[in-house]
């Protein structure tokens, strides 16, 4: 059985881990369009810091060590699920038995000028890199970026730590709305502002400008900002190029059922440009985060092998390590009922649901992570903890309901 995997980002590389664990004999093949081995995008920041090559976390000889015909650099371009193949962009075709979509996402921009030759983003090895190189060559010495998502702020302290001078817009009265509650976000921006970023919440970006290149950002107050790069941190979009003309079904990513198999017959999507259902909520949606991508691969390669396993759904999940301050957020930031205490600098904030744990935010101090999410997965009725759930010992050693609260 011959088994294509389009992407090599973490839910590609989790695809085909789990189907060599399961079937020694499957024929595998991994196509990536960018000139990397299979790399991991978070650890892209300590790789341009500090020249770390944990992004390749894995040995650069893992695809013969799992028995993988690997082929970089090779952009497919069409899938016709009704002769099971693929195409590429030479217009060779690509035989399949079955086929896992994982071409994860890209930036999404929509402002206007945001395709001007010299609009830069952070969103792949590829495009990082002429970023970073433009930098390193000495070529700029400042930079606006456009956003304040989690991508934004990362670009913002990795260009500081390289010397750029950095102006963020942001158009919300926040940074990183969609992962950090207002409380957590004071302080992550108090590290930013501390960096010398210069953040402007509140500010909307309308456009990009310049003639042969782009040149500056325009405000919507009508101010322009020059920058020697504009950086556009905006946003993502899933990579559903290939797709087009295959009449599988997508509305902004690819729809799966519970087995992450597609609508056509023995094709499966995993990762950032797959829409699946919150853990919590049921709400589907795209949850562009690495665990998401790696337990959604995990799950389709189950599927591929026969082990019939059923998604039990996307998670939010994240953590920023390059602040200075560790932060993390899980889940929900808003619920019926809120615990919050602050001391020496840190902040930690529960979010309850009907007497169950729905989302938690750290600030300083993360311990007890670990027995939160335990806690939020469970969904267990949290009345008999709730003095204890905001103390960082809670817990300590015990990964347990039982063990946390015995008899209850
Ligand atoms: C700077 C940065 C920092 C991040 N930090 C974090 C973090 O701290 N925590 C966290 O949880 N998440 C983080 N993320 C998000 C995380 O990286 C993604 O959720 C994850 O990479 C998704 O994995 P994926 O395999 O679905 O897609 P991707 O990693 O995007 O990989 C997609 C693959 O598909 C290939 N591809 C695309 N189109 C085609 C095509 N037509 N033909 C052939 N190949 C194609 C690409 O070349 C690539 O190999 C970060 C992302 C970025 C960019």
């Amino acid at each position: 059985m011959r088994i294509v995997i389009i992407g090599a980002g973490p839910a590609g590389v989790s695809v085909a881990e789990t189907v060599r664990k399961h079937d020694p004999q499957a024929e595998l093949v991994m196509l990536s369009a960018e000139p990397y081995p299979p790399y991991s995008p978070p650890a892209m920041i300590d790789h341009f810091v500090n020249g770390s090559a944990s992004h390749l976390w894995r040995d650069p000889d893992w695809p013969v060590q799992i028995g993988l015909a690997y082929r970089s650099g090779v952009e497919v371009t069409a899938i016709e699920p009704d002769a099971q193949r693929i195409r590429l962009r030479d217009g060779s075709p690509l035989a399949y038995d079955r086929l896992v979509i994982a071409t994860g996402s890209r930036l999404y921009a929509p402002l206007e000028g945001a395709d001007l030759p010299g609009i830069y983003n952070f969103k792949s090895l590829s495009a990082a890199e002429a970023l970073i190189q433009r930098v390193k060559r000495g070529e700029a010495h400042t930079a606006v970026i456009v956003g304040a998502g989690f991508i934004g702020v990362e670009i913002a302290l990795l260009l500081r730590a390289l010397g750029v001078s950095v102006i963020q817009i942001e158009m919300l009265d926040q940074v990183m709305a969609n992962m950090l509650d207002a409380d957590t976000a004071i302080h992550a921006l108090a590290q930013m502002q501390a960096r010398g970023i210069d953040v402007r919440l509140n500010t909307r970006a309308s456009a990009f400008v310049g003639h042969e290149r782009a040149t500056g950002v325009r405000l919507a107050s009508g101010e322009i900002l020059d920058a020697d790069i504009l950086i556009a941190a905006t946003g993502v979009k899933p990579n559903l190029g290939p797709l087009e003309g295959s009449g599988i079904a997508h509305r902004w990513g690819i729809t799966v059922d519970d087995h992450l198999r597609t609508n056509a017959p023995d094709i499966l999507a995993a990762g950032d440009v797959v829409a699946a259902p919150d853990r919590l909520t049921g709400e589907t949606y795209v949850h562009a985060i690495f665990p998401n991508a790696m337990e959604q691969g995990r799950v389709a390669g189950l599927n591929l092998v026969g082990i019939d396993t059923v998604y039990a759904g996307a998670e939010r999940m994240n953590s920023l390590k390059h602040l200075g301050l560790p932060i993390m957020a899980v889940g929900l930031k808003e619920g019926d009922e809120v615990l919050q205490t602050r001391r020496n600098g840190h902040l930690r904030t529960i979010y309850l649901q009907d007497n169950r744990l729905v989302g938690f935010q750290l600030v300083g101090e993360i311990r007890a992570a670990g027995v939160l999410h335990a806690l939020m997965i469970q969904g267990q009725d949290v009345r008999p903890l709730k003095s204890r759930l905001l103390d960082p010992n809670f817990g300590q050693g015990m990964m347990t309901w039982s063990a946390i609260a015995p008899g209850a």
